[in-house]
């Protein structure tokens, strides 16, 4: 059972960060752009403040920053106030205000899979704070290449940008829920360069259903790292994206773009593209339709892309 009104905590707590200068936010160039081929939305964030976030490497080996949190980050000790096995803590380089972290109290590593409560929590959190006018995500970054930078296990939940409609909405419009399995393969965009695999859910999936979604498209991402990656070294790196309405998972083969210096997490495959640096903005800008590029090289190709047609 989950603390009750998360999402009241979560915006007080995060009002009296930002007024006591515990996070580092900076509200900067903003903008939502189209893919002029296969229709993504990106929504394009230039955020200078995480050139001075710890990336993957940066922190010491002995330093537990997700573990020992700071005192003035913390929502809630227990966020589910049963079995006590999540708190809730601030980002402190936030991409968007209110931007959360669920931490195990335990350590547990975070190239360890999620097990059915993380799976039935995040959802029962996404039901609580999810309004008719303000949809959320959680994402989780798992394994070498996803992006992360923190070793103990965290999920992160953020809210989409109003108006915002990710690639994976457009995939599951007006497909009925289902489990996948290896005859019946989870659903992928043909216009992206990127693989992904995605299962719409239905209303109100139990922990079990939720479990067997993920595992199956965990299969899918195995079986396709093992055809497509010379190195094939386990762990395996993958992206997982949660909403009340779909899952989604994307395997990953780099940390960093080639073209430009982009990096990404799960949440780069939303269409969420976080920018530090000016003149990369500006070639971004210049040029959205470059995103697609960047993906594909730190994923893996889509084999189920159509060649020379547009959406
Ligand atoms: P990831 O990069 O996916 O591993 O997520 C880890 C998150 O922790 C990043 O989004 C960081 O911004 C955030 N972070 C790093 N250091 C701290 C800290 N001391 N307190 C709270 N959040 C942090």
């Amino acid at each position: 059972m989950l603390a009750k009104d998360i999402k009241g905590l979560i915006q007080s707590k995060y009002a009296e960060a930002r007024e006591n200068k515990a996070l580092f936010f900076n509200d900067g160039d903003t903008s939502t752009k189209c893919n002029s081929e296969n229709g993504m939305m990106y929504w394009i964030r230039f955020v200078p403040t995480l050139l001075t976030k710890p990336e993957k490497g940066d922190t010491p080996a002995n330093s537990d920053p997700l573990g020992k949190h700071e005192p003035e980050l913390l929502v809630l000790q227990d966020m589910d106030v049963v079995e006590r096995e999540y708190k809730l803590v601030l980002n402190k380089f936030p991409i968007m205000p209110n931007h959360s972290l669920l931490i195990t109290n335990a350590y547990k590593h975070q190239n360890d899979m999620l097990i059915p409560s993380d799976l039935s929590k995040c959802y029962a959190l996404l039901q609580q704070v999810d309004t008719a006018t303000e949809r959320h995500f959680i994402i989780f970054n798992c394994g070498p290449e996803s992006g992360s930078s923190q070793n103990h296990k965290h999920l992160q939940l953020l809210q989409f940008l109003d108006g915002f409609v990710p690639f994976q909405d457009r995939l599951c419009n007006d497909i009925e829920p289902f489990l996948p399995s290896m005859k019946l393969p989870p659903l992928q965009d043909k216009f992206v360069s990127f693989a992904h695999f995605v299962v719409p859910l239905p209303e109100l999936p139990t922990e079990e259903y939720l479990m067997t979604c993920y595992i199956s498209l965990f299969e899918h991402i195995l079986a396709f790292v093992k055809d497509n990656n010379e190195k094939n070294e386990p762990p395996v790196s993958y992206n997982f994206i949660l909403t009340k309405e779909w899952m989604c998972l994307v395997p990953r083969s780099s940390i960093r773009a080639q073209t430009l210096p982009v990096g990404f997490n799960s949440i780069g495959y939303l269409g969420l593209v976080i920018i530090k640096e000016e003149d990369t903005l500006l070639k971004v800008k210049e040029n959205p339709d470059i995103i697609d590029t960047l993906l594909l090289e730190c994923g893996f190709p889509n084999a189920m892309k159509l060649k020379h047609q547009t959406f």
